[in-house]
């Protein structure tokens, strides 16, 4: 049974004392106080800062029971694990306990054995178990991965949205937290109001991770740099998430050609396989793992160097929340993402394939399109990440491949006269490579066909190659002088920011990487 003096401790001896940490990281005593002071908690946390300690130690000081609902088995197993050995008393209840230790468990809980229990969304789902927790002594529950609640979050699960009615059920009321990684401001909204918060305290840690350098590579050869790459950091752990099954097969099946061992992951595999390679994984008997965007969410492992993206992810949440995998320790890693515009094609086909309704579809569209912007804009990497969070930017990370590559900053105030003048010529209802043929004066039977060849701007551009006109293009849409339409096939608009250098002779200022350059593997740099 836990020991009653445990209770009059203070949070930070009861860090040292079950943790064997001498101090709290950024804002964990902060909501660690907050919680105890009965106040609903709202914690926006980068993966890896540290948010289970956030609630855990308020579990062993409340005097009843917690509850943590968490989304995967997975996790639960590893955090009650941990908890045991630390010698604080919790258990989970999920599908995989025959009923009969479900019952014991229950029984036990009823004795007051436990301090906390880990239970999945799914359970609320049974009303016996529910009416079963009413009679416990709830003091507090705790949602990790709270932007499952939010249907706009990347990882929406339905099962969430029963949280909310259990809130309102248990009484007296118990405090909450809500816990997420990445969310940007409307899915903390949407978290507020799903778990019906009550005046929620906020707590931002800020979404800089210091140790973590970004690179955006433009390779002609992405298997080779995969494969440089990868060798660079023999010995070390590293994840390549790939966008489907089959290119996690096949890029499995490439690495094995030249001698690079890997194991795979994605749900089409079978659960003990995934389980197996997963566990070789983080206990290290395998370094490499590639897998598909199934892989990862709540896996504690530290010591990953490198988070590389083959393909463009389809969303910034997504993209940071996997990076973020990396550099858990705190150690240098680098996050890498390899960006062709075929990749965006195929992240626009799996939107327009996929059951979700028209409005929801706009909203991916716009989300890809911030993971594009992402992967053309020349400022720092990360200042872009902490922007699109919502969060304040203090200064350029000063290691991500923007801030190292040596980016010449000229005036493109003409090429963006040109561009943007070409938009408005052909009213706003073109897309990129149209504009850019237009530009280039292209002998393109459409544009002969819709007579865009009489427009003035027809030809403007000669002396660039097309290619290089699209990308000033996606550079003014990542900059905000232009963008694009949601949709399957989007049209490219001005901005004030464009009317502005129209006609009113703002300068347009941009750094540019030298043509053909390829960014140098960080760990060069280090
Ligand atoms: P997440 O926010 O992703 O859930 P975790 O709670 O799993 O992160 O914490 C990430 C890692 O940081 C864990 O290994 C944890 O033990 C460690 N950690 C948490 N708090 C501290 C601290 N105050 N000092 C040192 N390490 C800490």
């Amino acid at each position: 049974m836990f020991v009653k003096d445990t209770l009059q401790q203070s949070p930070l001896e009861i860090l040292k004392k079950y943790y064997g940490y001498d101090h709290f990281r950024k804002n964990q005593e902060e909501i660690i106080s907050s919680l105890l002071n009965n106040q609903d908690t709202l914690c926006i946390m980068p993966t890896g800062g540290g948010k289970s300690v956030c609630y855990q130690i308020p579990a062993i000081l409340f005097q009843g029971i917690t509850i943590v609902i968490s989304p995967l088995i997975s996790l639960m197993k590893d955090q009650v694990d941990t908890l045991t050995s630390n010698g604080i008393p919790a258990v989970f209840i999920n599908s995989t306990l025959s009923q009969i230790e479900q019952d014991d468990i229950m029984n036990d809980l009823k004795q007051g054995v436990y301090k906390l229990v880990y239970i999945s969304p799914e359970r609320l789902e049974s009303i016996t178990f529910v009416k079963f927790l009413k009679q416990l002594p709830i003091t507090f529950i705790a949602v990790d991965e709270a932007h499952c609640v939010s249907q706009w979050g990347h990882d929406f699960r339905p099962s969430y949205g029963k949280i909310g009615n259990l809130i309102n059920q248990l009484s007296p009321r118990p405090v909450l937290a809500a816990f997420t990684a990445t969310a940007t401001k409307e899915v903390a909204e949407d978290i507020k109001l799903g778990l019906k918060l009550h005046e929620p305290q906020l707590y931002i840690s800020g979404y800089e991770r210091e140790n973590l350098a970004f690179s955006v590579v433009k390779t002609g050869n992405k298997r080779n740099y995969l494969l440089d790459f990868i060798q660079r950091y023999k010995g070390e752990s590293g994840i390549v998430y790939a966008t489907t099954r089959k290119d996690v097969e096949e890029l499995q099946l490439f690495l094995q050609k030249n001698g690079v061992q890997a194991v795979t992951y994605h749900g089409g595999m079978s659960e003990t396989l995934r389980n197996k390679n997963q566990e070789k994984f983080i206990y290290d008997d395998e370094k490499i793992i590639i897998a598909t965007n199934a892989f990862g969410m709540g896996i504690d492992k530290s010591n990953v160097r490198y988070v590389l993206h083959y393909q463009v992810p389809k969303s910034m949440e997504g993209y940071y929340q996997e990076a973020g995998r990396a550099g858990r320790d705190g150690e240098n890693s680098e996050c890498i993402l390899l960006f062709t515009s075929k990749d965006v094609q195929t992240q626009k086909y799996l939107i327009e394939q996929s059951a979700s309704v028209e409005e929801r579809k706009v909203q991916e569209y716009q989300k890809l399109q911030s993971m594009v912007d992402y992967c053309h804009t020349t400022k720092c990497l990360q200042s872009y990440i902490v922007n699109y969070f919502g969060g304040k930017v203090n200064a350029d990370c000063g290691k991500c491949s923007n801030c190292k590559s040596e980016l010449e900053e000229i005036d493109v105030t003409v090429e963006a006269q040109k561009i943007f003048s070409c938009v408005v010529r052909m009213k706003e209802r073109f897309g990129v490579t149209l504009i850019a043929q237009v530009l280039k004066g292209s002998q393109n039977k459409r544009i002969k066909d819709m007579r865009l060849n009489e427009l003035t701007t027809y030809g403007i551009m000669k002396s660039k190659t097309e290619k290089e006109i699209s990308e000033l293009i996606q550079l003014f849409i990542a900059e905000g002088y232009l963008e694009l339409t949601a949709g399957q096939f989007p049209t490219v608009k001005i901005t004030e920011k464009a009317v502005s250098v129209l006609k009113n002779g703002l300068k347009v200022l941009q750094k540019v990487k030298p043509s053909k350059q390829e960014v140098p593997i960080q760990s060069e740099l280090f």
